[in-house]
């Protein structure tokens, strides 16, 4: 086994990463910086070729990864983990002008991503062992061979490293396709991987949503793990029972957050509004509906927009910014769809305008709180994945954990007060994969990540989440 051959990485041009080296293509695309509304750098779009060719190379790679002990791949993922230290300044630059985050945030993923090495590589996949007199049975498990990754454009990194790890961990060969809006960082990550992995282990084919059909299609791809909406979700779970390929999806969320009236209001309700306004809003698990009991629920709502008029909003350029700009002009138009809606319903803005003005070309929007719109308005019941949020108060416990549960999502959810065990029991009443008791939602590798309903199949990180990229493989040895 041999690294590839990618060295001295620049990062003002961008490649596709197939067999271990640098791939163009005379088809190309570019993103759009959010913050300034200008076209970034140009993009090969991969063809069926490319990915064809890039199949090739993982299949040539998998037998010597699957072969290669589990501490050796280990000692890889861990070299990687602290060669992406190196290259933090150069991968922050691209990645702040393609996502338009706050410094503090993108630094923080790419952390997260080192994070993720680490936590993986103090896993071990586990094995059982069933004896009996006349037999033993062994139940072990094996990589499923090549694996696809396709990504959304929120987390470009993190999400990218959450498939690469453990796919690599558990002996896979993988192939990512970045989201087209936020193409650049994820092609990176991919080369810098070449200074450690084998050729054909780690690919990044990027390209428009058809590539992404395309890999869903592919007979050599034996599982597609896949981030992104609940839409396209079921396309790729469709696409992938041509040839019956497993499937993990993690898709979008409509999260509540039950205020119990016991809490400390002045603590909770900033963290309640980091919540809801977290990387703008876009974020699967961001708390997307806010439910304070009634006896609190004008104080709540009072400390909630002071704090929301104390956040600081712009480009990654200016140091203190808490949230950057909506990443593309597809999601900023959905996101003022629903400050239009809430406006013509005639619903109470508590902080915010029901009006946006563009600023600097970019895609910013102020948070913005919607002050009790009834059920079945658009802001209850979809996802807006931006920063706007409704509150709602309740009465009755009974009653508002009905109408948290009244969703087809279940991804995350949220229980806020001052009797923990109270809070718990009514967490582990709520329908979502991740519920957090006194914290807003803050995803952690040592749980599994995954959705309920609609917002998933399967999950990612933990033991289980490594279990995903595997069979397995049960050995039957009778004694005579
Ligand atoms: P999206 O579904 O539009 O796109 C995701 C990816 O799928 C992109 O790479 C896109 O090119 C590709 N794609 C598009 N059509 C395809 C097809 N027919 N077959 C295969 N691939 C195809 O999602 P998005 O707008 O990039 O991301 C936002 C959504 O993702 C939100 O709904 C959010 O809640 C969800 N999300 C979920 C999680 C999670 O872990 N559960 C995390 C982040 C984002």
């Amino acid at each position: 086994m041999s690294p590839g051959k990618v060295s001295n990485i620049v990062f003002d041009k961008f490649y596709n990463i197939v067999d271990g080296k640098q791939r163009g293509s005379d088809n190309v695309h570019h993103g759009i910086n959010p913050s300034t509304g200008q076209e970034l750098w140009d993009v090969p779009i991969g063809s069926q070729q490319d990915l064809d060719d890039a199949v090739a190379a993982a299949k040539k790679a998998f037998p010597a990864w699957r072969d290669t002990p589990i501490e050796k791949r280990k000692e890889l993922l861990t070299q990687f983990g602290e060669l992406i230290g190196q290259y933090t300044d150069e991968l922050l630059a691209v990645f702040c002008k393609e996502t338009g985050k706050p410094k503090k945030s993108a630094v923080a993923e790419i952390q997260g991503v080192q994070y993720l090495v680490q936590y993986h590589c103090s896993l071990e996949i586990p094995t059982e062992k069933y004896e009996a007199e006349d037999k033993t049975i062994y139940t072990e498990y094996t990589p499923l061979g090549i694996c696809g990754g396709i990504i959304p454009w929120n987390f470009p990194l993190f999400l990218s490293a959450i498939k690469i790890v453990p796919a690599l961990l558990t002996g896979n060969a993988i192939i990512i396709k970045p989201s087209p809006f936020t193409p650049y960082s994820g092609l990176k990550l991919v080369e810098i991987m070449q200074e450690v992995f084998p050729s054909g282990l780690v690919q990044a084919v990027g390209g428009n949503n058809e590539l992404g059909q395309q890999l869903c299609e592919h007979p050599g791809i034996g599982k597609i793990t896949f981030t992104g909406s609940i839409a396209t979700g079921k396309k790729v779970m469709a696409t992938a029972s041509k040839t019956l390929k497993r499937v993990t999806l993690e898709l979008g969320g409509n999260d509540a957050s039950i205020i119990l009236p016991d809490v400390d209001i002045k603590r909770v309700a900033p963290e309640v509004v980091k919540g809801a306004f977290q990387n703008s809003g876009q974020v699967c698990i961001a708390t997307k509906r806010i439910y304070i009991h009634e006896s609190i629920y004008k104080e709540f709502l009072a400390e909630m927009v002071a704090f929301t008029k104390s956040i600081k909003v712009g480009s990654p350029d200016e140091e203190d910014n808490f949230l950057g700009p909506v990443q593309n002009s597809m999601q900023y138009e959905r996101v003022k769809g629903f400050f239009q809606d809430s406006k013509k319903q005639g619903y109470k803005f508590a902080v915010g305008e029901p009006d946006i003005v563009a600023a600097n070309k970019g895609y910013f929007i102020q948070p913005t709180i919607i002050d009790n719109p009834p059920n079945g308005s658009r802001i209850i019941e979809e996802e807006p994945f931006g920063p706007i949020v409704p509150t709602q108060p309740w009465s009755d416990l009974e009653e508002v954990i009905a109408r948290a549960n009244n969703t087809n999502t279940g991804l995350g959810a949220c229980v806020w007060g001052k009797d923990v065990e109270k809070a718990s029991k009514v967490a582990r009443r709520l329908e979502a994969g991740s519920v957090f008791v006194n914290s807003y939602e803050k995803a952690d590798p040592h749980g599994m990540f995954g959705g309920h309903k609609e917002s998933g199949i399967g999950g990612e990180m933990g033991t289980l989440g490594l279990l995903a990229y595997m069979n397995a493989h049960v050995i039957h040895v009778y004694k005579s």
